[in-house]
């Protein structure tokens, strides 16, 4: 269909498609349902845009999408390039939303947005119904997932359309999806059939690095003072750090300014356009900051705190390198911030939510000490390979870390969690493992006699924090696995117990800590 390029040419301005989205076009005007996984700024909007404009039905592309404030925006943009769209929602005066529902009775456009608490409005499957619907896009269609990083319970009426408009195509588009939240979206959306198009997530602009924590705001400076003319975000966990760093980057004379939901509107759209225009540099941003905004010269991204899941960190650092230049990701790890994760997370009431939450803390702590590429890992998270052998813009790959000679802590510790476990019938904790293996005197371990095991206070010659960082060690490797529940208790694997029979050698690597001189000689 060369038609198709002509209309990227001569409406859009663009010379040719980015990757899968000919593809995707083309199945969606055969008529067939399409899911497509496309990384941010891939170009998703184009997939259903176009089409909405050269179908020879010219019948309505209704977009559902759960971004209210961008549809303004895109509706703009589209107006602009003579195509007549435009959008519903609760931003819009009575009197303008009626004007716009006429022109939708006129059948006068060929795009509408629309966020799904909408469409199942009683007024709504009339009119959805008489306005010559021939296309359905979903929009951030992850949203319907509880296993996504963004579960939105409104999603799951989406379906309903499907018996209201049942000859109606459906696309499904979105920017993050594991193979449990791409199946989920299949079915939750009762796609029929779909064709499914990945594309590569690799983004081999951006440079993946991770630092231990320590004194982040002048690890920022440090960072940041090296690139003075260039724009970049630091995500922060809450909003008073974001607000701190911002102060504290202007304070010393950087242009710097803050964003989180704590800000009044005009304060937060504000900081935004100036950041946008290139006038405020640097963002210090809660994770409400950067959903859709487009600002191709973002040339770094730093995590203050641990993000929550992969998901949203890869999201996040996304956001760097938009126009194919080189982008830096920096996270800030401590275990700490870990820690205060994991309560958090115990607190949770509800069972699944906490099951997904803790899954996701690991595979985030995973990424965050690994010793291999971060691009495998990344990569991995959503189910595609990387076989190139050192990616070569990881910090991993460019400086591999060093390995020791774990075989004696890894002993230790698998034989505590083996004799605990032959000692009580019941698992434990991997805490309870550590106070064992420490020689802590608590109630529990006099309770249940743990201070008789041969494995009592046999790991004196560690710290907790550094038992911890070994556990987590031996849980990446596979040898102890980690069981779900309020109270997940640590068992041997199959290879844990092979290895702690065979005593074959095992290399750990060099947790991420900062020297001790060095933070001695900071403090002065
Ligand atoms: P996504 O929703 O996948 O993150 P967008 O739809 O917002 O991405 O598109 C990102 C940017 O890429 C937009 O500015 C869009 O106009 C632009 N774009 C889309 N398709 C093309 C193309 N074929 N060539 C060049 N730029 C494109
Ligand atoms: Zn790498």
């Amino acid at each position: 269909m060369p038609e198709l390029l002509d209309t990227l040419r001569t409406t859009f301005g663009y010379d040719h498609f980015r990757p899968l989205q000919r593809e995707i076009i083309e199945s969606h005007l055969a008529g067939r349902d399409v899911f497509a996984l496309l990384p941010t700024g891939g170009g998703k909007s184009m997939c259903f845009q176009l089409p909405a404009l050269v179908r020879p039905d010219r019948g309505l592309t209704v977009v559902v999408s759960p971004l209210i404030a961008l549809m303004k925006d895109q509706v703009d943009q589209l107006s602009a390039a003579g195509v007549p769209a435009t959008y519903l929602n609760s931003t819009l005066s009575a009197t303008e939303a009626r004007s716009r529902l006429a022109g939708l009775h006129r059948g006068q456009f060929r795009l509408l947005y629309v966020a799904p608490e909408r469409l199942m409005l009683d007024n709504w499957q009339q009119n959805l119904t008489g306005w010559k619907v021939a296309a359905l896009a979903i929009d951030e269609a992850h949203c319907v997932s509880e296993w996504g990083h963004d579960f939105r319970p409104e999603f799951r009426q989406i379906a309903q359309l499907r018996d209201l408009l049942p000859e109606v195509p459906v696309m499904a588009l979105t920017a993050t999806a594991t193979e449990r939240v791409r199946d989920d979206i299949i079915n939750h959306l009762r796609l029929r059939d779909p064709a499914v198009y990945v594309a590569s997530f690799n983004r081999p602009n951006l440079n993946y690095k991770v630092l231990p924590k320590d004194g982040p705001t002048r690890q920022i400076i440090d960072f940041i003072k090296t690139r003075p003319e260039e724009s970049g975000i630091v995500y922060c966990a809450t909003r008073a750090t974001a607000e701190r760093t911002a102060e504290a980057l202007a304070g010393r004379g950087y242009s710097a300014r803050p964003y989180h939901a704590g800000l009044s509107n005009d304060e937060r759209s504000a900081n935004q356009e100036s950041f946008l225009r290139d006038d405020t540099r640097i963002i210090c941003a809660t994770i409400a900051f950067g959903m859709g905004i487009n600002k191709p010269n973002v040339r770094w991204v730093i995590h203050y705190d641990l993000p929550k899941n992969i998901e949203g960190y890869y999201q996040e650092t996304g956001r760097a390198g938009r126009d194919g230049l080189p982008g830096d990701c920096l996270l800030l790890f401590s275990a700490g911030d870990a820690a205060k994760q994991t309560h958090f997370i115990d607190e949770m009431t509800d069972e699944h939510e906490r099951n997904v939450a803790r899954a996701q803390l690991r595979q985030m702590l995973h990424y965050a000490e690994s010793a291999g590429c971060r691009r495998v890992d990344l990569l991995g998270y959503f189910g595609e390979a990387f076989t190139i052998d050192g990616c070569g813009a990881c910090d991993n790959c460019l400086e591999p870390r060093e390995t020791y000679d774990g075989t004696i802590l890894a002993q230790k510790f698998l034989s505590c969690v083996y004799r605990i476990r032959q000692a009580s019938q019941f698992g434990c904790g991997a805490n309870h493992v550590i106070e064992v293996l420490t020689g802590a005197d608590t109630e529990k371990i006099r309770r249940w006699g743990h201070d008789r095991i041969t494995t009592y206070g046999i790991g004196t010659e560690r710290s907790r924090p550094q038992w911890a960082a070994v556990f987590r060690e031996l849980l990446r490797l596979g040898y102890l696995m980690q069981t779900d529940g309020k109270f997940p208790t640590v068992e041997l694997t199959q290879e844990g117990v092979d290895v702690l029979r065979s005593r074959e050698t095992i290399m750990l690597t060099k947790p991420l800590i900062v020297p001790k001189a060095q933070k001695v000689r900071r403090r002065r």
